[in-house]
């Protein structure tokens, strides 16, 4: 099953990604994770990204479509993914197609997770928080004024892909204000292929 999770930052991307993994048992494809690895070794990758990211803007399309390209020809991706944070631009959702299809793969769906915009500010608010809490230092792009700048970015250049996406017939609403136990069974209800 190949999936996507969309939604702007800290709508919950990533916890519910954890989720379906254990459900679906396919491994669970983040591509801020991927970069926050490329800068921790200090690869070339990283070294570019890394002034980015921290101004939360988008690394560029080239970058990531490389690397989900390589990434999703890997063994275990075989049986599908879900995709968190990738596609951010309608060149990366191209991009993704094109790989798809090459293989002769498609996508079986996109889930958006609504979420309003305060709720976002005292998520990442929060998990800043905890981090700090835990002793770790919190991420450079998880302050409100940061977030301020990612959530332009996620309007102005993630949105239309909500069009993209419902153009095709893939995209799935789901309500993301819920408590994080009703967004999963939400997401679940929503996997689960319609009675004819
Ligand atoms: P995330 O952990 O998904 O919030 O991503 C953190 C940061 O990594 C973003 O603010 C971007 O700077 C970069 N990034 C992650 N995914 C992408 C993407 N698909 N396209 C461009 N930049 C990305």
């Amino acid at each position: 099953m190949r999936l996507i999770l969309m939604g702007a930052p800290g709508a919950g991307k990533g916890t519910q990604a954890a989720r379906l993994v254990e459900k679906l048992g396919i491994p669970h494809l983040s591509t801020g994770d991927m970069l926050r690895a490329e800068v921790a070794s200090g690869s070339e990758i990283g070294r570019k990204a890394r002034e980015l990211m921290d101004h939360g803007k988008l690394v560029p399309d080239g970058v990531l479509v490389a690397m989900i390209a390589k990434r999703i020809g890997e063994s275990d991706c075989s049986k599908g993914f879900i995709l968190d944070g990738f596609p951010r631009t309608v060149a990366q959702a191209d991009g993704l197609g094109a790989m798809l299809a090459e293989k002769g793969l498609a996508l079986d769906g996109v889930f958006l997770l609504d979420v309003d915009e305060e709720a976002l500010l005292a998520r990442v608010q929060g998990r800043a928080d905890q981090e700090r809490a835990a002793g770790r230092s919190a991420r450079a792009d998880d302050t409100p004024e940061k977030l301020k700048t990612r959530l332009g970015v996620f309007q102005q250049q993630t949105q239309p892909l909500i069009a993209y996406y419902e153009k095709k017939g893939l995209l799935k609403r789901v309500d993301g204000m819920q408590p994080i136990d009703k967004v999963t069974e939400l997401l679940e209800n929503a996997l689960k292929p319609k009675a004819a």
